[in-house]
């Protein structure tokens, strides 16, 4: 069993016709069910729900699950590029292997002082990235950077091409708790033109990728797709299914979602996203999630701008980046690439404190660290 067959199913379910018979009184009737079945989520996503009362009914139930569920507390984290090199050609993402931008990797002196920097930011909680490349960032590089940066954080997330279980596990061991790998589109007629070449154009790895991190034992598996290149009504449905899926089978991880939107990259050609997805989309979103899924945590990226994160606080965001550089590196001396992404909130960590505490929460640099297993 996969969550692909999962999906098989729901790939010819007629999602227009569904939208399009959605009224404004099935979306209220769903809100007012304790537990929400897949339909009900599906029903929350309609246009339908977009009618003004009808979203303020749905960011009441939001606000409310939020608070009861994870108190008024917002956990930070900050991104940190290990490298650039990249075999894929995505062709939204300036990384992508045909862009002449300028490639580079972190020795491990420099990991070491981009973990001393993000010790002295505050953040206890990372995500690293690599672009993805085998051969430039082998998993034995990762658990090298891993084993360094152990001694200035408390939780390691990685968004790194698929690997192997057993690489997954060699992970693990090293200190890493969380994962991250983002579907880019689950719709898989569309996913072979938007990832024409390179180790992941196989879009079966990708989606079995996040069960193999579960298996793992990781703390944390955080999923989500590319608002931009399909309908983003189906997309957050099937993201929210595979995250059903993953819950219902590992009890013991938290599953996490993110919702990315398109933002410009660098290189030629750049990318202009196929589907439009507005702010009144993502509040949407958001809130469908929070609705049907009251422990799932979610996580808004730097791609929106301060204003829109900070108006996300208390309807259903739990986790936020601060100090966000898309370069590799960048913590310790400015960076010297270019970045994946351009990002909209450049805010450090003082910055983004002040505005969760001024939202009436409580900015949260730690809330996880794994046991030691000589403990
Ligand atoms: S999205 Fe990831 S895999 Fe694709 S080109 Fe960019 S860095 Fe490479």
């Amino acid at each position: 069993m996969s969550y692909y067959e999962v999906y098989r199913k729901y790939k010819t379910f007629p999602f227009q016709t569904f939208f399009q018979q959605t009224t404004a009184a099935d979306v209220l009737r769903a809100l007012q069910k304790g537990h929400k079945s897949p339909r009900d989520f599906l029903t929350l996503l309609s246009p339908a729900a977009q009618e003004p009362q009808v979203l303020e009914a749905m960011a009441q139930q939001a606000h409310r699950l939020t608070e009861q569920n994870f108190g008024r507390t917002i956990t930070l984290f900050t991104p940190l590029y290990l490298a650039n090199f990249c075999e894929n050609a995505c062709v939204y993402c300036g990384f992508n292997r045909h862009n002449t931008i300028h490639r580079s990797k972190l020795t491990l002196a420099e990991v070491e002082e981009e973990g001393r920097a993000i010790r002295e930011e505050g953040i206890r909680h990372i995500i690293i990235l690599t672009g993805e490349s085998r051969a430039a960032t082998p998993p034995t590089y990762m658990a090298d950077c891993v084993r360094i940066l152990k001694k200035y954080v408390d939780s390691i997330c990685i968004e790194v091409y698929s690997l192997t279980q057993e690489e997954y596990q060699m992970l693990f061991e090293a200190g890493v708790d969380g994962f991250t790998m983002f579907q880019e589109t689950y719709n898989e007629d569309l996913y072979p033109t938007l990832h024409p070449s390179g180790p992941k154009h196989d879009y079966r790895t990708r989606i079995d990728s996040p069960e193999l991190a579960c298996r793992a034992g990781y703390h944390t598996v955080n999923l989500g797709a590319l608002l931009g290149l399909d309908d983003w009504r189906k997309e957050t449905f099937l993201t929210g299914m595979h995250a059903l899926y993953l819950m219902n089978r590992y009890p013991g991880t938290d599953c996490a979602v993110s919702l990315p939107r398109i933002r410009p990259c660098v290189g030629e050609g750049c990318y202009r996203p196929a589907c439009d997805v507005q702010d009144a989309d993502i509040v949407q979103a958001v809130v469908a999630y929070r609705c049907c899924f009251p422990r799932l945590a979610i996580t808004m990226s730097t791609r929106e701008t301060p204003d829109f994160r900070d108006h996300l606080m208390g309807l259903g965001v739990t986790k936020l980046s601060a100090g966000s550089i898309t370069e590799v590196g960048g913590h310790a001396h400015p960076p010297k690439t270019d970045g994946q992404f351009e990002i909209s909130d450049s805010r450090g960590v003082a910055e983004m404190s002040a505005a969760i505490r001024a939202h009436g929460c409580q900015p949260v640099y730690k809330d996880w660290e794994p046991l030691s297993r000589d403990a």
